[in-house]
C-alpha cells in the first residue's frame, strides 16, 4: 500500500478522478491545504475515502495575503488531527513577508498546542533553523513532519533532536543532496510524499501513486526489496498516527 504524506489534491484540474484512483489503489494520502478557506470544500472531497485525511493549513508563501484567515483555524481545528501546509519560507522570493510568516506560524503552533497537538506537515525552504526554533518554543504543538526537507546536515541533526519525521518524494530522492540527507535519517522516521501537482515527473505533474518512484530510490539507498520498504513505511505511518 502506497502512502503520499503531502499532496495538494484540491489543486489538480480534476481532483475527483485522482481521489478515485487513490481509493482504488487503497492509498493512504494526506491532503494538505494552503488556506483555511479551502478547508470546507477540500475536506468534503474525501468524505467517502477511508484512507485519505485532510490537513488544515496556511502556506507560508500565502501568509502575506491571507494572514487574516488565521482566525478561521479555531473553527476547523477540532475537525482534524492534521495541520499543513504550514511553516516558513526564507527564499528571496518570499523573505519580504518573513515577519508576517513568523506571526502566522507561531500563532498556528499556539493554536495546535491549545487543541492538544496535531501532526504537522511543514514547509521549511531556506528556513529550516527558524522552523526548528519555533517548534522548540511550542514543544506541545504536536509531531513535526518536515516535507521535502532541504536544509543543511547540521539543521537535519537539530530536527532529529526534536524527534521530527520527514516525508520524502521522487524529486528530492533524485538529487544528490536530497539523497545524502535521506541517507542520514533513521528509516523509522521516513514517509513518502509527492507534493503534487507542484512537482513534475516525465514532464507531467506528479500524482500520489508516483510515490512508487520514491520507494524505488529508498530500496536502492537502503538495499532492501521494495516490498520491505513499503512494509516499513506502513509501520512508520502507524507509529506516527499513534504517536498523538
Ligand atoms: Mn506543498
Amino acid at each position: 500500500m502506497l502512502i503520499d504524506m503531502h499532496s495538494h489534491l484540491d489543486l489538480y484540474p480534476n481532483p475527483q478522478s485522482i481521489i478515485s484512483e487513490c481509493d482504488r489503489r487503497e492509498m493512504y494520502v494526506l491532503s494538505v491545504t494552503t488556506t483555511p478557506t479551502a478547508w470546507t470544500v477540500t475536506s468534503s472531497l474525501v468524505k467517502g475515502s477511508e484512507r485519505i485525511r485532510t490537513a488544515l493549513g496556511l502556506h507560508p508563501q500565502l501568509a502575506a495575503e491571507r494572514f487574516s484567515e488565521i482566525d478561521l483555524f479555531d473553527n476547523f481545528l477540532d475537525q482534524t488531527k492534521y495541520v499543513g501546509e504550514i511553516g516558513l519560507d526564507g527564499s528571496n522570493e518570499y523573505k519580504g513577508s518573513w515577519k508576517v510568516q513568523l506571526d502566522v506560524f507561531s500563532s498556528i503552533l499556539g493554536k495546535c498546542t491549545s487543541f492538544g497537538g496535531r501532526i504537522l506537515s511543514l514547509h521549511s525552504r531556506s528556513a529550516a533553523s527558524m522552523v526548528i526554533e519555533q517548534l522548540k518554543k511550542s514543544p506541545d504543538a504536536g509531531v513535526p513532519v518536515f516535507h521535502w526537507f532541504s536544509g543543511t546536515e547540521s539543521e537535519l541533526r537539530s530536527a532529529l533532536q526534536i524527534k521530527a519525521w520527514f516525508s520524502v518524494g521522487p524529486t528530492m530522492l533524485k538529487s544528490s543532496k536530497g539523497k545524502s540527507l535521506v541517507s542520514k535519517i533513521p528509516r523509522e522516521r521516513i514517509l513518502t510524499e509527492t507534493d503534487g501537482p507542484f512537482t513534475q515527473i516525465s514532464a507531467r505533474p506528479q500524482v500520489p501513486w508516483d510515490v512508487q518512484f520514491a520507494i524505488s530510490e529508498l530500496s536502492l539507498l537502503w538495499n532492501l526489496p521494495k516490498e520491505e520498504v513499503e512494509f516499513l513505511l506502513q509501520k512508520n505511518l502507524r507509529d506516527l498516527t499513534r504517536s498523538l
